[in-house]
């Protein structure tokens, strides 16, 4: 008997079941084996992304969080900008960060450009 393979979900050690195909986040056709555990969660709709080397799913603490708000607040000494994170609209974390306003030109027409 060869040794199953285990779980493609990141952290996961359970011999996987169930071939899953994550095109809903990667935009093309990429199958990984999950364990019947996983495989429930993701048919329950549970979020998830992939590594940026594709090779393993990201699924609960290990998903990127949602940004629910974000807060600017501007002084003398430049602005510092509060993202609030979370899932599912409760927060879980804030990250706060010092920026410039010629930073956040640059952001803002990096993120027109993904539209
Ligand atoms: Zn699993």
């Amino acid at each position: 008997m060869s040794t199953p393979h285990p779980c493609d979900v990141r952290g996961c050690d359970s011999p996987a079941a169930v071939v899953f195909d994550a095109a809903q986040v990667t935009g093309v056709a990429v199958e990984y084996a999950v364990c019947p555990f996983h495989n429930t969660a993701l048919q329950e709709g549970e979020t998830f992304d992939v590594s940026e080397d594709m090779n393993e799913m990201l699924m609960g603490a290990d998903a990127p969080l949602d940004v629910i708000n974000s807060l600017i607040n501007t002084n003398v000494a430049g602005s510092t900008v509060t993202l609030i994170l979370g899932r599912d609209g409760v927060e879980q974390k804030r990250v706060t960060f010092r920026m410039s306003a010629t930073e956040a030109q640059e952001l803002a027409t990096d993120i027109k450009d993904w539209g």
